[in-house]
């Protein structure tokens, strides 16, 4: 048989480009109301609110009241590679914002629609102004605005057929998104969060902005998680093993669950470990009667040098620096304080 002539190679349209890669960094609403929250924290705001259509497909919109973003800067705001956050490649070292690499807007302008509208303090009105593939579609428009910013993004998807359809018919984005604000809520305390469908009065998420840890628990996962919770706290300064600082809520030997929850924080970023998880999972089964799964709320403090934050915008899974060690130290955090709880409630029921 004759050889198969060798196909010609070229060049992929800018357009087919970001729009591939836009579809990776925004794999599903969730994404998208990730970054835009995470902008929102990165932009100093105190309050936070996200409204939701038809699971995030028909409108995203998230409005904050944070530093608001420059007039001059509104041309380039959704240009790929475009940020306030990073300049040279060793600032990611001991980077604080949850972005840097300014990919997150650019992405939803090659998949969606996005408007902004947005107002800098000492401002007369604001300004409004909406983005297709990368670039403004007009001039920024004046308009009316209260402090911040509100990014709405619309028909997210419109132009990936197959991922729009995959997502329609699983429908629980919003169910995704609930989740993920009640995450940022309760450990971005000193932030009052909102997250509502949209045409609905009654908030899902909702927390004050001002109020205790476990007071923002018990209003995102409701009374009956927040009475079964203990504090706990750990630490290790022994610089020949790892230095970490550790401090959380984890459910007693009352608490009963069919599924585990857990809400990570490493140096204030929300990541995945599933080491430490089935760690904790473990030690749970091993210590308490009930095998019920726990609900962990845990904030771990590193040093920078030891997280490794230069990963691909959707991997939340995060690898440490002597992550063995510091498995084990949560384990035995933990391990103690359920066996000293234990042992209190049986001497409560003694005598
Ligand atoms: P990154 O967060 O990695 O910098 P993004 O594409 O998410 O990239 O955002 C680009 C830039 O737009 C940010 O660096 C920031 O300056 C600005 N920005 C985005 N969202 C907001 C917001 N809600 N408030 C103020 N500035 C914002
Ligand atoms: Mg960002």
């Amino acid at each position: 048989a004759m050889a198969m002539e060798p196909p010609k190679i070229h060049r992929l349209e800018p357009s087919v480009v970001n729009r591939i890669a836009a579809g990776e960094v925004i794999q599903r609403p969730t994404s998208s109301v990730k970054e835009l929250v995470e902008n929102s924290l990165d932009a100093g705001s105190t309050s936070i609110s996200v409204v939701v259509k038809d699971g995030g497909l028909k409108l995203i919109q998230v409005s904050d009241n944070g530093h608001g973003i420059r007039f001059e800067d509104l041309p380039i705001l959704c240009e790929r590679h475009t940020t306030s956050k990073l300049s040279a490649y060793e600032d990611l070292q001991s980077i604080k914002s949850m972005g840097f690499r300014g990919e997150a807007l650019a992405s939803m302008t090659f998949v969606g629609h996005v408007t902004v509208t947005t107002i800098t303090e000492g401002q007369m009105h604001g300004y409004r102004v909406s983005y297709r593939d990368g670039v403004m579609e007009h001039e920024p428009r004046p308009c009316a605005a209260v402090k911040g910013t509100q990014i709405m993004v619309e028909n997210l998807f419109y132009n990936m057929t197959a991922r729009r359809k995959t997502l329609q018919s699983s429908n629980d984005d919003y169910t995704k998104i609930v989740d993920l604000i009640s995450r940022f809520a309760i450990h971005n305390v000193d932030v009052s969060f909102s997250c509502r469908k949209h045409g609905m009065n009654r908030a899902d998420v909702h927390t004050s902005g001002s109020c205790s840890r476990l007071d923002a628990i018990r209003s995102v996962y409701g009374l009956a998680v927040a009475r079964d919770l203990m504090e706990i706290t750990a630490s290790d300064d022994d610089p020949s093993r790892s230095i970490f600082n550790m401090n959380g809520f984890i459910s007693n030997a009352n608490y009963i669950a069919k599924k585990t929850t857990m809400v990570l924080y490493i140096n204030d970023r929300l990541v995945e470990c599933t080491a430490l998880k089935r760690a904790i999972e473990i030690i749970y089964a091993a210590t308490l009667p009930k095998a019920s799964k726990p609900f962990i709320y845990m904030s771990i403090i590193l040093p920078s040098e030891h997280v490794d934050v230069n990963v691909h915008p959707t991997k939340r899974e995060v690898s440490l620096l002597n992550q063995e060690n510091i498995v084990e130290s949560m384990q035995g955090a933990i391990e103690s304080k359920l066996m000293s709880s234990n042992t209190t409630r049986m001497f409560q029921t003694q005598t």
